[in-house]
C-alpha cells in the first residue's frame, strides 16, 4: 500500500483542520481502508470564542460525512473538556453519550459527532487516524489472531480485545490505557474491528497508518503463500435462463423484505469463483468481516442451492431464530431478507432499496470475499460470536436511524419505458426515476444513450421492430438491476395525414410496425421477466383518437385501436400473474417532437385560433403536457391503481366526443 501523500497539495493547507480533511480524503480514497462512511479521523485545536476565550476542541468526523469526499465542514468541533469527562464516568448509554457530546459541540450547526470521539479525545496527539483496514481486520478474524498481530508489530501497537463501538470501548481504551507512556506506541489494533495511527503531525499519522496496514498485508503475503488457496474461475456465461432465475431470486428476496429490492449481479472471475469454492456453504456464513457492516450485509449471506424459495425461507427463519435468541424487548426487528447471496456457479447478487444501497452491499461484499481468502490462507475465517454481531445490528444509535427513514414510493422498483428520448416517453422515465424507480430508457434514435447516462436511468439504444433489440434490450436491463416491474410501452410516430383513397402502403405498413406490431413484440418478449416482477405494470401510450378518431389518421388511429386491444388482451391473459395492464388516451401533447411549432401554427390557424386557444381547446381550458401524462404513469404504476387493470384512461382536459 502506497502513501499518496502530496507535499505540494498539502502545503496549500495551511490550517489545521483543512489539512487534516486532506489526510482524511486520503484515506479515503482507499477503500480497501474504509468504505462507504466507515473509519472515523480528528484533529485537536484551540479556537476562541466570542467573548476572546481560548477553547480546546476536538474536530472529529461528523456522521453523515464520508472520508473519501470530506470538507472542513464536515468535522463537528466538541470542548476537549467535555469529552475527557466523559471517559471519566462509570457509565451511560450511547444514545446520553451522543446527546452530550452535542451539548457540547461549539458549533450547534455542525453534523453530529462520531460515536468514537471520546476514544480520539482520549489519544494523546494532535491527529487520530482511525480505519477499517481489511487486511488487519482479516488477520485478526482468525483463531490465532491475537498471536499474529503481536508477530507483525511486535509491542509497537497497543491491542484492545474487541468491545462494542460506541461509549463501552472508549472506556475500555481509557482504562487499558491510563498509564502507559502513548509515545512508545505508533498505533493501536482494535481485534475484530480496525486500527489507529496518530502523531503531532498530519502527514505522518496519515503514513504510520499506511506503514502498519502494508505490514499486515505483507504478513498475510508470506504466510498466505505457505497455504494458498486456489480458486479459479471465469466469469458464468450470460443466459437467459439465468436472468429469469435471478429475476425469481430477486422477487423471493424482495418477498421477505416487504418492499420492492433491487439485485446487482456480480459474476467477476473472483466472485465466480468464490462461489464455486467446495466450502462455500461454510465458509461464507461465520460472519461479518467486521460487525461494522452488518447493518448493510445482515450477518451472513444466503447460499442459494437449486430451490430459490427454500434456501430464502430457511434463511429468513434462522434471521427470526437468531433475533429472539437476543433480542430482550423492545427491539424493533428488521426485514427477514437477507443482503448479499452466494449463487454457486454464477458469483454473488447482492440487494438493496436503492441502487447505491446495492453498490454499497456489493463493495462491502467484495471485500469481505477478500478478506475470508485471506484469513483462510492463514489458518481459517473466525468471525465474532453472533451476540457480537447483533449488539451491533440493533444498537440503539441503529434503531432510532430506522425510524427517521424515508422512502419514495417506486423505490426499489424497475421500469422500462419505450420512445425515451423524446416528449411523453423522456418525461415518464424522468418522473418514474424522481419517483424512486432505475429506468431503462428505450429509443431508436441512439441519442437516448447520451441523455440518460446515469446510474438511475439508463438509455438503451432499440428499434421496437426488431425482436433482437427488443430481446437485448431487456436483458441489459435486467442483468444490471435483477428484474422488470413496470412497462411504459409508449414508443409511436404519427404519419402524414391521408384520405383513405390516398393511403400511402408503406406509410400504413410503417405505423402498424411502430404502433402496433412493436408493442405487441415487446409485451411478448417481456412477460416472462414480468411473472417475476414485483406488482408488475404494464401502461400503453394509445390515444385519444381511439375513442374519438379524426378523418385523414386511418394509418395512426387502426394501429392505436388495435394496439388498445391488446393492452385489453393482455389485461385478460395477464391477470393471472397479478400482471395489470392499462390504456393511457392522450391528446395534443404540445411538448413533444409530434407537433412542431410549425404544425402547431398550421392547425390553429386552420380552426381559425390562436396557438393559445388551440392549446387549450378542451373542456377545462387547460394544457396538456407531457409531465401530466408521466403523472398518471407513475399513479398507475404504483398503489392508487394497485385494484385497477384493462382500464383506459383519457387525459385530454376534456372531450365532448369521448365522454
Ligand atoms: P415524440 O415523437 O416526442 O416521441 C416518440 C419517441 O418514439 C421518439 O423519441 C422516437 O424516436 C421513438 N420511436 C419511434 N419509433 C421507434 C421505434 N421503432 N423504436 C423505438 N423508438 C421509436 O412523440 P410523443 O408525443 O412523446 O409520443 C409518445 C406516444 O404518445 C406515442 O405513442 C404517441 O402516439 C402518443 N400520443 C401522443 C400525443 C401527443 O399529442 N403528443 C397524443 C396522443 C398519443
Amino acid at each position: 500500500m502506497k502513501s499518496l501523500f502530496n507535499g505540494r497539495q498539502a502545503r496549500q493547507y495551511r490550517d489545521p483542520l483543512a489539512l487534516r480533511a486532506y489526510t482524511s480524503r486520503l484515506l479515503g480514497q482507499n477503500p480497501s481502508l474504509v468504505l462507504h462512511g466507515g473509519g472515523n479521523t480528528s484533529v485537536k485545536a484551540q479556537i476562541k470564542n466570542l467573548l476572546g476565550e481560548t477553547i480546546d476542541v476536538l474536530y472529529v468526523k461528523g456522521s453523515g460525512w464520508d472520508l473519501a469526499t470530506i470538507e472542513p465542514q464536515g468535522f463537528a468541533p466538541v470542548r476537549m473538556n467535555a469529552l475527557s469527562k466523559m471517559a471519566r464516568l462509570k457509565n451511560i448509554s450511547d444514545a446520553q453519550m451522543v446527546k452530550e457530546q452535542r451539548a457540547a459541540m461549539t458549533d450547534p450547526y455542525a453534523p453530529n459527532p462520531s460515536v468514537e470521539a471520546i476514544l480520539h479525545a482520549i489519544i494523546p496527539f494532535r491527529f487520530v487516524d482511525h480505519t477499517h483496514a481489511d487486511a488487519v481486520v482479516a488477520v485478526t478474524n482468525t483463531p490465532q489472531g491475537r498471536r499474529s498481530i503481536d508477530k507483525i508489530y511486535g509491542n509497537k501497537v497497543i491491542v484492545i480485545p474487541y468491545v462494542m463501538p460506541g461509549f463501552l470501548l472508549a472506556k475500555k481504551v481509557y482504562e487499558m490505557t491510563r498509564n502507559i507512556d502513548w509515545r512508545r506506541y505508533e498505533g493501536m489494533v482494535l481485534m475484530h474491528h480496525g486500527i489507529f495511527s496518530f502523531h503531532d503531525e498530519a502527514q505522518e499519522s496519515y503514513e504510520r497508518m499506511i506503514r502498519l496496514v502494508s505490514k499486515a498485508e505483507r504478513f498475510i503475503a508470506r504466510c498466505g503463500q505457505k497455504k494458498k488457496i486456489h480458486l479459479s474461475g471465469t466469469s458464468a456465461p450470460q443466459q437467459k435462463n439465468n436472468l429469469l432465475d435471478l429475476a425469481k431470486l430477486r422477487k423471493t428476496v424482495s418477498k421477505a423484505s416487504g418492499k420492492a429490492l433491487i439485485a446487482r449481479w456480480n459474476e467477476s472471475p473472483k466472485a465466480s469463483a468464490f462461489s464455486r469454492w467446495p466450502k462455500i456453504k461454510s465458509i461464507a456464513t461465520r460472519g461479518p468481516l467486521t460487525p461494522d457492516h452488518v447493518i448493510r450485509t445482515k450477518p451472513i449471506p444466503v447460499v442459494l442451492s437449486s430451490t430459490i424459495d427454500q434456501d430464502i425461507q430457511s434463511f429468513s427463519s434462522q434471521y427470526d431464530q437468531y433475533f429472539k435468541r437476543f433480542a430482550n424487548g423492545h427491539l424493533t426487528r428488521l426485514d427477514l431478507a437477507p443482503r448479499w447471496a452466494v449463487w454457486p456457479g454464477h458469483g454473488i447478487v447482492c440487494f438493496g432499496e436503492t441502487f447505491k444501497d446495492a453498490r454499497i452491499t456489493e463493495d462491502i461484499a467484495e471485500h469481505t470475499m477478500e478478506a475470508i481468502i485471506w484469513a483462510e490462507s492463514l489458518g481459517g475465517w473466525k468471525a465474532l460470536p453472533a451476540k457480537d454481531i447483533f449488539d451491533v445490528e440493533y444498537w440503539e444509535l441503529e434503531q432510532v436511524k430506522l425510524k427517521g427513514k424515508k422512502s419514495r414510493p417506486l423505490d426499489g422498483k424497475i421500469a422500462l419505458v419505450t420512445g425515451a428520448a423524446s416528449g411523453i416517453g423522456k418525461a415518464c422515465a424522468q418522473g418514474l426515476a424522481a419517483q424512486g424507480a432505475l429506468v431503462g430508457a428505450l429509443d431508436i434514435d441512439r441519442r437516448v444513450e447520451t441523455l440518460f447516462a446515469g446510474k438511475e436511468i439508463k438509455g438503451i439504444t432499440c428499434d421496437l421492430t426488431k425482436d433482437k433489440d427488443i430481446a437485448s434490450a431487456i436483458e441489459t436491463i435486467v442483468r444490471q438491476w435483477g428484474g422488470i416491474d413496470i412497462v411504459v410501452s409508449n414508443a409511436g410516430i404519427f404519419p402524414v395525414s391521408a384520405a383513405l383513397q390516398n393511403v400511402d402502403e408503406k406509410v400504413w405498413q410503417k405505423s402498424l410496425d411502430i404502433n402496433l406490431t412493436g408493442h405487441q413484440k415487446l409485451i411478448k418478449a417481456i412477460i416472462p421477466y414480468l411473472q417475476e416482477g414485483i406488482d408488475p405494470t404494464i401502461i400503453i401510450m394509445a390515444s385519444k383518437n381511439v375513442p374519438a378518431p379524426g378523418p385523414g389518421a386511418a394509418a395512426y388511429s387502426v394501429a392505436k385501436a388495435g394496439l388498445t386491444q391488446l393492452g385489453r388482451l393482455a389485461a385478460l391473459e395477464l391477470a393471472q400473474w397479478g400482471i395489470r395492464v392499462n390504456m393511457i388516451h392522450p391528446n395534443q401533447v404540445f411538448d413533444t417532437a409530434i407537433w412542431s411549432p410549425n404544425v402547431l401554427k398550421e392547425r390553429a390557424k386552420h380552426y381559425k385560433m390562436s396557438v393559445t386557444e388551440y392549446k387549450t381547446n378542451n373542456l377545462l381550458k387547460t394544457e396538456i403536457k407531457s409531465t401530466d401524462v408521466a403523472q398518471l404513469v407513475c399513479a398507475l404504476a404504483g398503489n392508487i391503481f394497485a385494484k385497477t387493470t384493462g382500464a383506459q384512461i383519457p387525459l385530454d382536459g376534456g372531450n365532448e366526443r369521448v365522454i
